[in-house]
């Protein structure tokens, strides 16, 4: 082996150690273990059969908007153009939200000016709350990384925004982020300027898009070239220092240990949680102690999705023509329903298969009858605020003892975020592996790259300035008792 090639560890096979790993195969001896018998992790594409025919539905990610994708968009189009068939179907992006006013009432709110105009809908749009939101969006775009760590709330505050735009206009788009409009409250704002900037396009339907043959067809063409370096069912179970100053990794399975220069923790930390527990608890890693107390801290959410033929459960009052619909009145805790007859263009006249999505582990869903697919028992890295804190402050152990981190931990989740953070892991590790799109100053997708470098890898000129994240102290409130009693 040459002096500069390097063996590389990736754990699991999630889109931020996919794009790590497309980045370095070629000049380094890669590996990447994989828990479960898919690649992919949280893009996962379920084959199902709907009113007789075979439909690929995606169960995990599903959906990109391209504006705020660019660089997902620019892997597409280099895979396309190398013959890969990715097609995208476009939609767009209707979301209700049901809940209940300050008195008691039953409202509905809706996205899109188009369901404002139907009688059960709220309607907020007036000149006040025209002018709240594109202060909003203006704002959130001048501001700096310290402003953005403020909560969504402390921001509203000063920002005297009226209580209609407040109640009516943020708070079904926080539901579509945090499932709770609550939590969104306390949300930094970073959060939802990096995660889905598209839905605060208040007044109408953004576009986004699905993956007609399901988000398979992305991963399939993605791994071809490196494909036979992933080991399917393979957990790894410990991660530990050698002598030598390299890192040896055990599998569950296999009492063999094998040693790499570098290893690189792809996916979610609270993902990845329960492994870690055991990974980062052998003695011999000890010397590790920054980096355990720091990713004991990333928690997730158990969330639970499932997808049954039954319209009755989509709640009285919520249009059925609605692509997302959440409703926060649903006994034990909020739940999503996608509706996949609007999502996946099924023909009309056909039942409604409804995707429930819900991010708490006791809220009350469905009778399982009619399932169209087993529930998926997914750790969601959406909600939990303690792991926000923890991402941003992840910079500190990056590249400890030759360990990285990519996916969801390091980046906003997303599949975009998730996506780049591997490729700035792989560029950290070789210099050469260089970001593979236009570097134009101009290139959105380039400006994100460098905007989530700058948060990964903050450069030491920058410590202490304003755009340093590690001196300051972000507080994360549990929420409210009955919150951390739905969280378990
Ligand atoms: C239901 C759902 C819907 C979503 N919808 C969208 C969406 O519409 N748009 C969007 O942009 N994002 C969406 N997301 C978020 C997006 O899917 C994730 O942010 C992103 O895919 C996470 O990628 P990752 O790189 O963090 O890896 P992950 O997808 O978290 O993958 C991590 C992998 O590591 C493996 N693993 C874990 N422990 C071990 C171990 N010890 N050894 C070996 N392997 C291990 C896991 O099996 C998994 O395959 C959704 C997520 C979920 C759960």
């Amino acid at each position: 082996m040459s002096e500069d090639r390097l063996k590389i560890a990736l754990i699991g096979s999630g889109i931020g150690s996919l794009a790590a790993a497309k980045q370095l195969y070629k000049k380094h001896d890669v590996t990447i273990f994989e828990a479960e018998s898919h690649i992919g992790g949280h893009a996962y594409t379920a084959p199902i059969e709907i009113n007789g025919k075979a439909q690929k539905i995606d169960v995990g990610v599903q959906v990109i908007v391209p504006s705020y994708y660019p660089n997902i968009m620019s892997e597409i189009a280099a895979l396309q153009e190398e013959g890969a068939k990715i097609d995208l179907h476009a939609s767009s992006m209707v979301i209700y939200a049901a809940g209940t006013d300050s008195e008691g009432k039953e409202v509905g709110w809706g996205n899109t000016a188009e369901y404002q105009k139907r009688p059960e809908v709220r309607s907020v749009w007036n000149e006040e709350t025209q002018k709240n939101a594109s202060d909003f969006m203006l704002r959130a775009e001048l501001m700096s990384q310290k402003e953005q760590l403020q909560s969504i709330e402390e921001w509203l505050d000063t920002q005297k925004v009226s209580p209609e735009f407040r109640e009516f206009c943020l708070k079904p788009l926080m539901s579509t982020v945090t499932l709770t409009s609550s939590g969104l409250d306390r949300t930094p704002f970073i959060f939802i300027t990096g995660l889905f900037p598209g839905m605060l396009s208040f007044s109408n339907a953004t576009t986004w898009f699905r993956f007609n043959d399901g988000v398979v067809s992305f991963i399939d063409a993605l791994v071809a070239p490196f494909k036979d370096s992933i080991r399917l069912n393979s957990r790894v179970e410990e991660v530990f220092p050698t002598a030598d100053k390299k890192v040896s990794v055990r599998l569950a399975d296999n009492d063999n240990v094998e040693v790499f220069d570098k290893v690189v923790y792809g996916g979610s930390l609270g993902v990845l949680n329960e492994a870690n527990s055991q990974i980062l608890n052998n003695p011999q890693n000890d010397n590790w102690a920054t980096q355990k107390a720091h990713i004991q801290t990333f928690k997730n959410q158990d969330s639970i999705m499932y997808i049954h033929q039954d319209e009755s459960t989509i709640p009285k009052n919520c249009p059925v023509d609605a692509s997302e619909i959440f409703d926060e009145r649903v006994k034990g805790a909020p739940i999503q329903h996608d509706n996949l007859s609007v999502i996946y263009d099924l023909p009309t006249g056909a039942k409604n298969p409804v995707a429930w999505n819900s991010l708490y582990p006791d809220a009350i869903l469905p009778p399982p009858d009619n399932l169209l697919h087993p529930a998926i028992h997914w750790k969601h890295e959406f909600l939990d605020m303690s792991s926000l804190g923890a991402r941003m402050q992840l910079h500190e152990i990056q590249g400890l003892g030759g360990v990285y981190y990519c996916g969801a931990s390091a980046a906003v989740p997303g599949f975009e975020q998730c996506f780049l953070s591997g490729l700035i892991v792989a560029e950290h590790i070789d210099s050469s592996a260089r970001y593979p799109f236009s570097t134009d100053p101009q290139n959105p997708a380039y400006q994100g790259y460098q905007f989530l470098s700058g948060l990964m890898f903050p450069p030491p000129a920058t410590q202490g300035a304003d755009s340093d994240t590690s001196n300051i102290e972000v507080s994360f409130p549990e929420g409210s008792e009955e919150e951390q009693q739905n969280r378990g």
